[in-house]
């Protein structure tokens, strides 16, 4: 059954590279690195009931799992190459793994990346990718080296995809409210929770423009909070300036609004801090991307993530971000 089920895998998923020197089927994948170039490794898993409601279609389930890793090299500034997946399944329903490995070929396509291994197991449904991505040396992006006066910026939008997990979890506070909106709106939220965009070619772009980037996976202030650590600085937020989608801003009040905004996760955007010198640069060369571009603050002396509304008066912090152990 094992083996049934990872040659389904294997047929499913449909990138071939050049540099995979051995794919699935052996020990172990050996796989070319260019000369001149670090190689950037990730791993995130996704467990049922913590990180997706059961019930989640499996198509959305394998994007979600590729796309998350995505997120975590475009904040290198990393180009994706490789991939391994280890799925722990209450049982061997091939069907269901058809569909997950659809929806994981479906965004490995768009970055080129090809599944070259992974672990068959039986137990509680949780999927664990590692994705590996190259840089030129050196070139990696961090979360050190935000320096003081540097504009914060943040792609897209944010919040969305809180919002979408209101829409789909029963019992939710807002279910009701949400349940009456339009369904158009309602189904933007749930894709951009289900199916996020990893913002591969704009952590690409962003080497040697941004002094630091992290994806907002647990939330804006709990990850800008992480770079102002990581670099030794502080940040002030412009919770004015955060990007809605208009079917945040249609939904939900500003108060609600802000609080998605600031303390949501599950979006993958990329948050980096640029100097002032290198702003417009950087705005142009991803506005070229497409995606979206926003200034959302500066970076201060201090330690701490403030931010502040269009008076100036500090709005009170929010839940800040996921912790597993808290
Ligand atoms: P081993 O016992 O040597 O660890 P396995 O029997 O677990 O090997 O796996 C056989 C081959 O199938 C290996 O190349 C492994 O990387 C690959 N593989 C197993 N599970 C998966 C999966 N879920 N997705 C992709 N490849 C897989
Ligand atoms: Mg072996």
């Amino acid at each position: 059954m094992e083996f049934d089920l990872i040659e389904r895998i294997r047929a499913r998923t449909t990138v071939q590279r050049a540099d995979v020197r051995l794919g699935i089927g052996d020990d172990a994948a050996v796989l070319a690195v260019a000369g001149g170039h670090d190689l950037v490794v990730c791993t995130d898993t996704l467990v049922e009931g913590v990180h997706f409601p059961a019930r989640t279609h499996p198509a959305d389930l394998g994007w979600k799992a590729l796309a998350v890793n995505l997120s975590d090299l475009a904040a290198m500034g990393a180009t994706p190459a490789w991939a391994t997946l280890a799925l722990t399944l209450p049982v061997g329903d091939a069907a269901w793994v058809e569909a997950f490995a659809a929806g994981f070929d479906a965004l490995a396509r768009e970055h080129a990346v090809a599944l070259v291994g992974g672990d068959t197991t039986r137990g509680p449904l949780s999927v664990t990718v590692t994705a590996h991505g190259i840089v030129p040396r050196g070139a990696a992006l961090t979360r050190a080296g935000a320096c003081v006066g540097d504009l914060v910026f943040v792609t897209g939008c944010l919040g969305d995809a809180a919002a979408g997990l209101a829409c789909v979890l029963p019992g939710h506070p807002r279910e009701a409210a949400l349940f009456a909106a339009p369904a158009a709106q309602r189904e933007a939220l749930v894709a951009r929770l289900q199916r996020p965009t990893p913002r591969v070619a704009q952590g690409m772009a962003l080497r040697g423009l941004a002094h630091a980037c992290i994806d907002v996976s647990d939330g804006l202030v709990a990850d800008l909070a992480h770079v102002c650590a990581a670099s030794g600085v502080g940040a002030e937020i412009d919770a004015a300036r955060l990007p809605a989608s208009s079917a945040l801003i249609d939904l939900f009040d500003a108060p609600e609004r802000r609080a998605l905004q600031l303390g949501g996760g599950d979006d993958y955007e990329l948050c980096f801090c640029v100097a002032d010198a290198d702003a417009d640069a950087a705005i142009a060369t991803l506005a070229r991307l497409g995606g979206g571009v926003t200034a959302i603050g500066r970076i201060v002396a201090g330690g701490s993530v403030r931010v502040h509304d269009a008076l100036g008066h500090t709005v009170a912090p929010v839940r800040s971000g996921w912790n597993h152990f808290s």
